[in-house]
């Protein structure tokens, strides 16, 4: 239900203001404040159990099956067979289809070996063998039904994994290192802070309704994109204090992408989850909820300005003042954590690429199996859709590499499989325009044929050229970073037929690089052009560059 009956005069916006329930609107201003208001999102669970899941798809209601599903990681999936260019025209009924897309939130991207065979074995008996690896360290299945929802939760949490607030206007699952607590040069480990939070805050209804959703980042290497989440803790050394965190808030992507800004705050890591509390109960407070599109805490954050933003924090939430403390180190390049790299303990992690993130519930059973006879007990999900397993004794390596390599996994990829990502696309995505996934996959297996010349000048260790792709205006697999970004739509070819394509953006990056690709005005290829296109972006740079020099400079 709308408000539709508010009379909307310019005078009696500007009474509702932003919607900002710490202001004093407590109304809702739209569809969505509305539904959580009427029925907090949290509450639906109990329905799926007691009535959906023995009732089938016909028997939800609208607002439960595209809203509060979410707050427990479902999303309908896109029905089969519609074309991109109809995404936009039809109504939100006629794309869902009666399949689920779930998303199984994995913080940290820290799973056991155990939990990561539980996670194939769901797939294959309840979500046709899917389970793509997203940049965000979930793995999300499709083709899941309502009805085989209370049998995957109990599976889920009987081995301590959740799809709680995995999507919806909440607390996502928070990234952190897939190195933390072993890499050599870790500032500090992050682990039991993102625990900690964990355990205080996940599932409380007071951090579950909030403007939208809310991307925490908690990481002592520069390896978890922190300069795009809400919220993000960065490890950093105080001069007096010691191994810390460095304070950073409002960044996003999607339309509007934004940087998040340092609040110049050190945090040493027992104060993290509090620090943490008081960020996201600003957001929840003072957040935009009138219109969806300004909504994110970037905007909060843009208009009110660091300074102001860490005086609410610390006067109103948080009673006390932060410390001050030093900027981190400019860090290198985004890691990917591919490869062999010895850990602290003196055992081997083996990173593994898979194309964009997609592999099965076969092939994670099998990468179960292969870590555990290579003396391994845990693996990680990394944010770039890549897998490593950790703790391999050294005389252990080259089997396990062999191994993971005939599933399809090679630890030593082309620079192509390493720098790919692509989101779900239109295969799954109901806000699709175009394919990704499939087209990943072609991308690779060409770039690897046709630039193979030149494939070894170009593999600079942990700066492969990245090429992320967009089916549509949103940013989930984030192209305003990467040094090629592909943002989905529709576009004319040069016969004037409307088909598949993709707006480039040029030289963007995180790390020592960190800014925005440059749109490229008119700057658009098709699906068919794609990758031509690519193989002369990228032979032009490598005509061009000097020594060391890396795509984004
Ligand atoms: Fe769907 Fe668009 Fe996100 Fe891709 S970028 S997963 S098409 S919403």
């Amino acid at each position: 239900m709308s408000d539709t009956s508010t009379p909307r005069t310019p005078r009696a916006r500007q009474r509702r203001g932003k919607g900002q329930w710490a202001l004093g609107y407590r109304e809702p201003l739209n569809p969505n404040e509305r539904s959580k208001k009427d029925d907090h999102p949290l509450n639906v669970r109990a329905r799926i159990e007691g009535t959906y899941a023995h009732g089938g798809f016909a028997s939800i209601d609208p607002g439960d099956l595209r809203g509060r599903f979410r707050w427990y990681g479902l999303y309908t999936q896109r029905k089969p067979g519609i074309d991109g260019g109809r995404t936009a025209a039809l109504d939100p009924e006629e794309l869902d289809d009666e399949y689920f897309m779930l998303r199984v939130r994995i913080d940290g991207g820290a799973l056991t070996t155990e939990q990561l065979a539980l996670i194939g074995e769901i797939s294959q008996t309840y979500a046709r063998d899917t389970a793509d690896i997203t940049d965000r360290q979930n793995v999300q299945y499709h083709w899941i039904r309502v009805e085989d929802m209370p049998t995957i939760w109990a599976k889920l949490e009987g081995a301590g994994l959740t799809t709680m607030t995995a999507c919806g206007d909440s607390p996502r699952v928070i990234l952190g290192s897939p190195l933390a607590g072993i890499a050599d040069d870790e500032i500090i480990d992050a682990t039991p802070a993102i625990d900690e939070i964990k355990r205080r805050y996940l599932g409380k209804p007071e951090y579950a309704n909030l403007p939208r959703k809310f991307k925490t980042a908690i990481s002592g290497l520069p390896d978890v994109a922190h300069e795009i989440h809400d919220v993000a803790f960065v490890g950093v050394h105080h001069p007096e204090h010691g191994p810390g965190f460095d304070l950073w808030v409002g960044g996003g992507l999607s339309t509007n992408p934004m940087l998040a800004q340092r609040l110049g705050a050190w945090v040493p890591l027992a104060e993290v989850p509090e620090v943490w509390e008081g960020v996201i109960s600003v957001f929840r407070d003072y957040g935009y909820r009138r219109l969806r599109s300004r909504a994110r805490l970037k905007f909060l954050v843009k208009d009110w300005g660091a300074r102001k933003f860490r005086e609410v924090l610390e006067t109103e939430y948080l009673g006390r003042r932060l410390l001050d403390g030093p900027a981190p180190q400019a860090p290198g390049r985004h890691r990917d954590h591919v490869g062999v790299h010895r850990q602290k303990d003196g055992t081997f992690s083996v990173g593994t690429a898979p194309i964009a993130g997609r592999v099965s519930g076969s092939t994670l059973i099998a990468v179960a199996k292969a870590a555990e006879r290579a003396g391994s007990a845990r693996v990680r999900l990394t944010p770039l859709q890549k897998l490593v397993v950790l703790d391999v004794p050294e005389t252990e390596v080259p089997g396990l590499q062999a191994e993971l390599a005939e599933l399809g996994l090679p630890s030593e990829p082309s620079p192509w499989r390493r720098g790919v990502m692509a989101c779900t696309g239109i295969e799954f995505c109901k806000l699709a325009i175009v394919e990704t996934k499939a087209r990943a996959r072609e991308l690779v297996t060409e770039l690897e044929r046709r630039l193979a010349d030149i494939e070894s000048e170009l593999d600079t260790g942990d700066s492969p050229v990245t090429v992320h792709l967009n089916g549509c205006p949103n940013s989930c697999a984030r192209i305003q970073t990467a040094d090629i970004g592909l943002k989905g739509q529709i576009v004319t070819d040069d016969e004037g037929n409307q088909v598949e394509g993709f707006q480039v953006h040029l030289g963007g990056g995180l790390g020592l690089d960190a800014g925005f690709g440059r749109k490229l005005r008119g700057h658009k290829v098709t699906g068919g052009e794609l990758v031509g296109y690519v193989e002369r972006v990228v032979r032009n740079y490598h005509a061009g560059r000097e020594p060391g020099e890396r795509f984004a400079q």
